[in-house]
């Protein structure tokens, strides 16, 4: 059969959520395809994707660029080479789509409409993670520009189908056993700017987790920790997710502040068990928020049950028995409150700086908080990163939910908040405006 084996590579921001694969004229011509059409992707798993022209700098890599649900559904990572050929979709007649275990969504009345608009004409094959966007003026969802990640449960018939006018689409509610929404779907697309910063994570983190024998090989110790610090807002815990989402890891977070319990024995009590389920649940990544403030220098340190906190990490980290296996990412914004016995060898012994993004890291941040929204023509995301000098991460996106806001404020009038459905020709209509940046940003 006509294939070609390529390397995966993350999709451009705009391209998240839209279950298409950017591949270069010369794979096109070897497989036969135009731009539009379907192909297979066959990882661990096999998915499908709609085939997008790549951009001239991807051209003779060898690379196919999909992004992180397209990567969960073929069940690859960055840099892992997949098998591309073309596939034959059928249309689709039906396609049964609901939210992954533990994740709670409540679908509005016209949900399933929204949806099959959003995902007309991709293709989907049963088991695929169908991501779906949110924006201001879908009312069942989260926050605006994140993608839900649903599962497609059922479809009408199997093998890859693609969604057209006649599909019957059906939300269901109850969440599908046997799908974790890993991560909380965070992938590397959802971060930008800290494109190095990404890099060296992943070569300390997803390297031992994946290929552990390579450091056995070389005679090296994975990390076991690795310590992120910069600004509060910049993408620390964005990051520490991405990469616990792109390796499959367990992801569990502790909040420095909240672990510190004036009842004697319980701080040290929540971290063994975390540490224990860690272990378990390896390959597994543990987050600690806000390290300083449980394992700040000790002679910064008054109450003992810091004192009693930190020793016990030390004691939880030097005892991890599953080298590379479980690996402990704390972030801080003062590196240098840290506690230095933190930061010997075999404990926190990497550190990666986390800085404020320059103009074109807040273009690309600009570009993923507003993704699932409908901008204006009149709104230029270049200027607009010209104009958020010493804007982080969160500012940004604060910003562009507060733009949206000011956008829905204009169309309130129009709507009555006693009905229950929205007149779609009015959702049709809404769009954010560059005023509405300019309001948020005046404020
Ligand atoms: P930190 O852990 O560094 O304090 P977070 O990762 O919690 O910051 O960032 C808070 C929010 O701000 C994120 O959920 C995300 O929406 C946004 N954000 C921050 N940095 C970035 C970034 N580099 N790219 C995209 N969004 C970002």
């Amino acid at each position: 059969m006509n294939e070609v084996q390529l390397e995966v590579a993350k999709a451009y921001p705009n391209d998240s959520g839209r279950g298409i694969a950017r591949l270069d004229p010369d794979t096109l011509l070897h497989l036969k395809l135009s731009p539009g059409d379907i192909i297979e992707i066959e990882g661990s798993d096999t998915t499908a994707a709609k085939v997008w022209r790549a951009d001239r700098q991807d051209w003779n890599t060898d690379t196919v660029r999909i992004d992180g649900f397209t990567r969960q559904n073929a069940d690859v990572g960055i840099g892992e080479r997949v098998k591309i050929r073309k596939a034959e979709a059928n249309k689709a007649e039906q396609l049964v789509l609901a939210p992954p275990e533990e994740a709670s969504v409540q679908f509005g009345s016209d949900a399933a409409g929204m949806v099959k608009r959003q995902i007309m004409k991709r293709p989907v094959a049963q088991r695929d993670i169908v991501p779906v966007m949110s924006s201001t003026n879908h009312p069942f969802m989260r926050s605006p520009g994140q993608a839900i990640p649903l599962i497609a449960v059922e479809t009408e018939p199997e093998g890859v189908v693609l969604i057209t006018e006649d599909t019957d689409v059906e939300l269901r509610e109850e969440p599908i056993s046997g799908f974790e929404s890993r991560g909380a779907g965070i992938t590397y697309e959802d971060i930008g700017g800290l494109r190095n910063e990404i890099q060296r994570v992943r070569e300390m983190v997803e390297l031992p987790m994946k290929h552990p024998q390579i450091f056995k090989k070389l005679g090296i110790e994975p990390p076991q920790g690795v310590l992120l610090h910069g600004p509060p807002g910049t993408g620390k815990t964005l990051l520490a997710k991405a990469v616990a989402n792109e390796t499959s890891a367990s992801f569990f977070s502790i909040a420095g502040p909240e672990i510190i319990s004036k009842y004697y024995g319980e701080s040290e009590q929540q971290l063994r068990e975390i540490f224990e389920d860690a272990s378990e649940e390896s390959p597994a990544i543990i987050f600690i928020d806000e390290l300083d403030s449980i394992a700040p220098k000790r002679e910064d340190v008054t109450g003992e049950v810091e004192r009693r906190v930190v020793a016990q990490l030390l004691t939880m980290m030097d005892g991890l028995e599953s080298r590379g296996q479980v690996i402990v990412i704390g972030a801080t914004n003062r590196v240098d409150s840290v506690d230095p016995a933190l930061r010997r060898p075999g404990r926190f012994d990497r550190e990666i700086e986390i800085g404020v993004p320059d103009e074109s890291g807040r273009e690309e941040i600009l570009q993923i908080h507003t993704r699932g929204m409908p901008l204006s023509d009149d709104v230029n995301l270049s200027t607009l990163a010209d104009e958020t000098h010493g804007f982080v991460g969160a500012d940004i996106e604060s910003l562009t939910k507060e733009a949206a806001m000011k956008a829905l404020r204009r169309y309130l009038p129009e709507i009555d908040l006693d009905e229950e459905d929205i007149p779609p020709s009015l959702i049709d209509r809404m769009i954010i405006k560059r005023g509405d940046f300019q309001g948020a940003l005046n404020e």
